[in-house]
């Protein structure tokens, strides 16, 4: 079968081809007015294997307007804040791991200290984490996406189960 293009058209996807695809197009085309060209599907095919798509990286000038369109885009009105506190510094978060790693296991190798707490306990730490803000809004540490508390960088899902573990605000709320 035998299939046409506009030249116009050829001319747009060599943009996304491998060199050479528009010339192979018009080497063997079956009817060229100048504006159509006409080719055998099979023809087309071949070459289309022949000539992959590339990747074509757009100039720099082209993805710093990209970047700016896309900060204008997701920028913070002025005045209101980002629902999603950051964490402490690497250092700050590696020292509270450190601090409660030792608490759990010297609570799990002392007699009679509880190394974690129950499910109904985690589940009342949880509840609190997520209705101590103002008007039963969850806490302004927490943040809710990825379930942390910003004071600290813990999971709360994993620091609640921890029964040396506590709140770290002041006072702490559980
Ligand atoms: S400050 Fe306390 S209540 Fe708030 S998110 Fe952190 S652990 Fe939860």
């Amino acid at each position: 079968m035998r299939i046409a293009f506009p030249l116009a058209d050829i001319d747009q996807i060599s943009r996304q081809r491998a060199d050479g695809f528009k010339s192979a197009c018009l080497a063997k085309a079956v009817q060229n007015n100048g504006k159509i060209l006409e080719l055998e599907e099979e023809d087309f095919t071949t070459i289309s294997r022949q000539y992959p798509l590339v990747i074509v990286k757009p100039a720099p000038r082209i993805i710093r307007q990209h970047n700016a369109r896309l900060r204008r885009r997701f920028a913070f009105p002025p005045g209101l804040q980002s629902t999603t506190p950051p964490l402490p510094s690497i250092c700050t978060m590696a020292g509270n791991l450190a601090a409660a790693t030792g608490r759990t296991i010297i609570s799990a190798i002392t007699p009679g200290q509880k190394t974690f707490r129950t499910e109904s306990e985690q589940s009342s730490i949880l509840k609190i984490c997520n209705t101590s803000g103002p008007a039963g809004a969850p806490c302004p540490y927490l943040r809710q996406a990825d379930q942390r508390c910003s004071k600290c960088g813990c999971y709360t899902q994993w620091k609640s189960k921890l029964a040396t573990e506590h709140c770290p605000d002041r006072p702490p709320k559980w």
